[in-house]
């Protein structure tokens, strides 16, 4: 099974709850465009080194095409070709005019120096720009890329097309970034995660929390939940898993990771998990926030948590998601759970067009609005026609998408 497959396998689900015609399912299931091109660089050691890099533009029905660009050793087309079309549904699903794409490159940013990766993102823009901008597609950070990686798309692009930051989202606030973007995406998971066990019943102070991953998302994620007196008893990262059942001091482990080598190796304040161990914790919520496909058919079985929301794209295989369904495992799908950061990244690229700054609380205000409604939403679809809240979220998303396609109309 891979991203692709198991993107497929929904959307033709959701498509036949739909009632598509196999001509509107198999434009919906197509690319718009789909880019790949070759990044040779030279290295800081003067030797010749060349990479390549993907962007998927899947569809523009309802706006320009937005989503994230992911450095990492096993990125790949049919990868991008299935997160971009998460993207189309995401954007739709939270009402933002915006269509879905994606981008990568495959390599590992951690064994390039900072001035090689600057190379690599420039020379990746120089490939691009004739196909990317403020009204065709807009990239923003995902696994492995930052405020930096965007600052010097940016920057590059304004060489080629003149100055315009709407081009790309999640820059640094000094640089025509937003407040509260860095930690949109995770605020987002934990925003949707209170409204879940709100919904099902279950109180926050009695809700102990895994979270899989500490990047970015995890650490946000984290964060919130512990303001809002959730135990956040164990998290993970690359280098093991972290666990102590009374809680744990989530500021003291970002400052580990802080001043370390930005992982929480060596953190020897609570016990120390191997493996895939946090996910098979007794606790009430659990939040894959790390890769893909990380609970497949081989280890569902060992997965005790009532309740999972899906802060990585695609944690859960479909044949995993098959058999929670049948326990009675209640699952917030990515596309929903982690819509946060393409949110804020949307209010970014509002501020950048009006030339006008917004202040923190008036992100997280619109933030939490725009969740709510999209929360509400697949919670009510999901109750009147009986199906999972993954279902629900992609029905919702498809169609709105579809109606934008057939009201545009094709010449
Ligand atoms: P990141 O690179 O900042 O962090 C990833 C984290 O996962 C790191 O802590 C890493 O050590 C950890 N990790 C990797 N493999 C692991 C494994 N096998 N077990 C445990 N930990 C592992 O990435 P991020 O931005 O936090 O993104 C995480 C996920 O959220 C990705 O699936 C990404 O596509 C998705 N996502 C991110 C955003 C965003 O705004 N950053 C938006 C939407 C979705």
């Amino acid at each position: 099974m891979q991203a692709l497959d198991s993107a497929q396998l929904y959307f033709s689900r959701a498509a036949a709850q739909l009632s598509l015609s196999d001509r509107v399912a198999a434009l919906l299931a197509g690319a718009h465009r789909e880019v790949r091109v070759q990044l040779p660089i030279e290295m800081d050691d003067g030797h010749l080194a060349t990479f390549t890099g993907y962007r998927v533009q899947h569809n523009n029905a309802r706006g320009p095409m937005k989503g994230g660009l992911r450095y990492h050793e096993e990125v790949n087309l049919d990868e991008v070709r299935a997160l971009a079309s998460l993207m189309t549904w995401k954007t739709a699903l939270v009402d933002i005019p915006y269509g879905g794409a994606k981008g990568g490159i495959a390599v590992d940013p951690h064994r390039l120096s900072r001035r090689e990766l600057e190379r690599l993102t420039r020379k990746f823009v120089a490939r691009l720009h004739e196909v990317v901008g403020p009204d065709t597609d807009i990239p923003a950070p995902d696994m492995g890329t930052d405020w930096r990686v965007m600052s010097w798309i940016m920057n590059e692009y304004n060489k080629f097309e003149g100055f315009n930051p709407a081009c790309v989202t999640g820059k640094p606030v000094e640089l025509f970034g937003i407040p509260g973007r860095e930690e949109a995406t995770g605020r987002g998971v934990g925003i949707l995660a209170l409204k879940l066990l709100d919904r099902l019943g279950r109180q926050s102070q009695k809700t102990r929390v895994a979270i899989q991953g500490f990047g970015n998302v995890g650490l946000h994620a984290a964060r919130f939940l512990q303001l809002a007196e959730c135990q956040v008893v164990a998290v993970s990262d690359l280098s093991g898993g972290y666990y102590d059942p009374k809680g744990l001091d989530i500021q003291a482990l970002v400052a580990h990771a802080h001043q370390g080598d930005g992982t929480l190796r060596g953190y020897s304040e609570c016990e120390l998990l191997a493996g895939e161990e946090l996910l098979h914790l007794d606790v009430e919520l659990l939040i894959p926030a790390a890769v893909g496909g990380v609970i497949t058919a081989e280890n569902v079985g060992k997965i005790r948590a009532p309740v999972i929301v899906e802060a990585a794209n695609g944690p859960i295989w479909p044949d995993a998601d098959d058999q929670l369904c049948e326990a009675g495992v209640v699952v917030l799908p990515d596309i929903l759970a982690n819509a946060g950061g393409v949110t804020v990244s949307y209010f970014e690229w509002v501020q950048n067009r009006q030339h006008y700054k917004w202040g923190l609380t008036r992100v997280r205000q619109e933030l939490d609005r725009a969740l709510a409604s999209a929360f509400e939403s697949v919670w009510q679809f999901s109750a009147k026609h009986k199906t999972s809240l993954r279902m629900a979220a992609y029905m919702l998303g498809i169609d709105r998408v579809k109606k934008a396609v057939e009201l545009g109309g094709i010449r």
